[in-house]
């Protein structure tokens, strides 16, 4: 009997160093967290919990909640982690498209959750941020010593629905293969080892916080600091006793907005990693400036876990999301024709690996679209391979703005704009044009008390870009719309300028 993923976590963790420290609370050693997990697997059992059921999780961040995961990877049910933000409304999609057999939902969240998971054949249990709640009370007169479920590497460990940055989520189904070659991978490309402490401060809902944070933590045999949610004080306070942070690149902005954040307050810090959007080539450089340290910038999704990663010695390159990783095969093709193109050449990017998931939850049509005839997974994201080998993501083929039959590559633009003084970022986006089909548009963010204004902007791009590449209109906002992630939600935008030119 053996059990994927699990196997390799029981193998790497070292009994009694921690592996979750709560700041200011309690320490979970390794064994603390494989005792619990245990009885938690047992507890299911005892619901009726059966390999291959799924189980849906709305919770807030806690040791628990992702002992609660390593239960599910024991017991064979599969991990289904929903964002804590959605509503009931929301949450009846999710229920109602994944089926789970049981619902881990807050305590004050149960009767509303209840009625609704009743209708779609599924029992609700309750776990608090403190770890308090209904499942932890049936998990205390168990055994810890579960016998773990046997699982191959094709077996399926989890269902994660994708940030519904471009459109609905879509349940993405993870192998516990998909999940420990991808962790092993990073585990070694990071060079994370036991004496590795990272500051945790990322939702466990999604693949970074989750499987990035968690699943190399584990294989690694390190420890992490779990914030309940970022804070850049007491991320900086704990700077001193870590050795890394991944953060999206939100997080880095508000360090760098931290007065307290300087060389010395970094110095035990081996590691800044960011991913989940893109980072700002002048973040990278006033982080680097400011810390000495330059930010490792990574690139994955919902679907593949991680694809690419700037080098660990090598040169970390801003604006770049650095090689592919050993294992995994990346090209960009040409939208139209599928056709591989050669470097320096946009197009899509395709992925081929043990990381790629086994496809959608129940939308076989839609899997079968979003792969090629061999086999890579087309990502929807544009983007360039250079003649060094980094890869470079232009954008999402949705947000790709067709204006006057030329195509214009938001990132392009943006990169102008932000280099202008007094702006902070931007966002371009394409909206319906009489004239030209699609506007070039841009939403601008200045810096507080800055006198750009669209005169100046115009006039700074006339020599930069091609005439069809400049922005039809400039508008200016206090910030742009982000979801949880930190990503910027261009389809907001984009409803929101939906008749500048009507
Ligand atoms: P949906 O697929 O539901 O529209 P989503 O694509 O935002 O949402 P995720 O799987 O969370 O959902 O995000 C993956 C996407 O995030 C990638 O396809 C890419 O567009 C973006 N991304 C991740 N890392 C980076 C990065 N370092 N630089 C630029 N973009 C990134
Ligand atoms: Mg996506």
């Amino acid at each position: 009997m053996s059990n994927h993923l699990f196997d390799a976590i029981r193998a790497a963790a070292p009994a009694d160093a921690p592996f979750i420290l709560i700041p200011g609370a309690r320490i979970w050693t390794y064994n603390d967290a494989l005792a619990l997990s245990g009885r938690v697997a047992s507890a299911m059992d005892t619901l009726g919990i059966r390999p291959g059921d799924r189980v849906a999780v709305q919770v807030e961040k806690s040791a628990e909640a992702l002992i609660l995961y390593l239960a599910c990877l024991r017991s064979g049910a599969v991990y289904l982690p929903l964002n804590t933000a959605y509503t009931l409304a929301e949450l009846d999609y999710f229920i109602g498209d994944a089926e789970p057999r049981l619902v881990v939902a807050a305590p004050s969240a149960r009767a509303g959750i209840e009625e609704m998971a009743k209708a779609h054949g599924a029992i609700v249990e309750t776990l608090d941020a403190d770890g308090s709640g209904s499942l932890l009370d049936l998990a205390r007169d168990e055994t810890t010593d579960f016998v773990d479920a046997s699982h191959s590497a094709d077996d399926l460990a989890a269902i994660l629905y994708t940030s519904g940055t471009t459109g609905r989520s879509k349940g993405a189904m993870l192998t516990h293969g998909n999940l420990l070659s991808n962790a092993l991978t990073l585990r070694d490309y990071w060079r994370v080892t036991a004496g590795d402490r990272l500051i945790h401060a990322l939702p466990i809902f999604h693949t970074h916080g989750l499987f990035v944070a968690t699943n190399v933590t584990l294989l690694a045999g390190a420890s992490m600091f779990l914030m309940s949610k970022f804070d850049a004080d007491e991320v900086v306070s704990l700077m001193p006793r870590a050795t890394m942070l991944m953060g999206v690149p939100t997080f880095y902005v508000r360090l760098l907005q931290s007065q307290r954040l300087d060389k010395e307050a970094a110095a035990s810090i081996r590691l800044f990693i960011s991913g989940s959007a893109p980072l700002l080539a002048e973040t990278h450089t006033e982080f680097q400036a400011r810390t000495g340290h330059a930010i490792l910038e990574r690139y994955g999704m919902t679907e593949t876990n991680m694809n690419t990663s700037n080098p660990y010695e090598g040169k970390r390159i801003a604006g770049t999301v650095g090689f592919p990783l050993p294992g995994i095969t990346v090209r960009v093709t040409d939208p139209a024709t599928g056709r591989k193109l050669g470097a320096e050449e946009i197009g899509m990017i395709e992925i081929k690996g043990p990381n790629v998931f086994k496809g959608y939850w129940r939308m076989p049509e839609k899997t079968a679209a979003e792969f090629t005839a061999d086999g890579f997974f087309i990502s929807g994201d544009l983007g360039k391979i250079d003649r060094d080998g980094y890869v470079h993501i232009v954008g999402r083929g949705k947000d790709l703005v067709i204006s006057g039959g030329y195509n214009i590559y938001p990132k392009e633009v943006e990169g102008e704009i932000d280099q202008i003084d007094g702006v902070v970022e931007s966002a371009v986006i394409g909206v319906p044009h009489p004239d030209f089909g699609e506007g070039v548009t841009a939403i601008v963010v200045r810096k507080p008390g800055a006198s750009v204004d669209e005169r100046t902007i115009v006039g700074a791009l006339q020599n930069r870009l091609a005439r069809y590449k400049q922005p039809k209109r400039i508008i200016f906002a206090d910030d742009l719309p982000r979801n949880t992630m930190g990503k910027v939600q261009k389809n907001v935008l984009r409803q929101q300028y939906a008749d500048l030119y009507a």
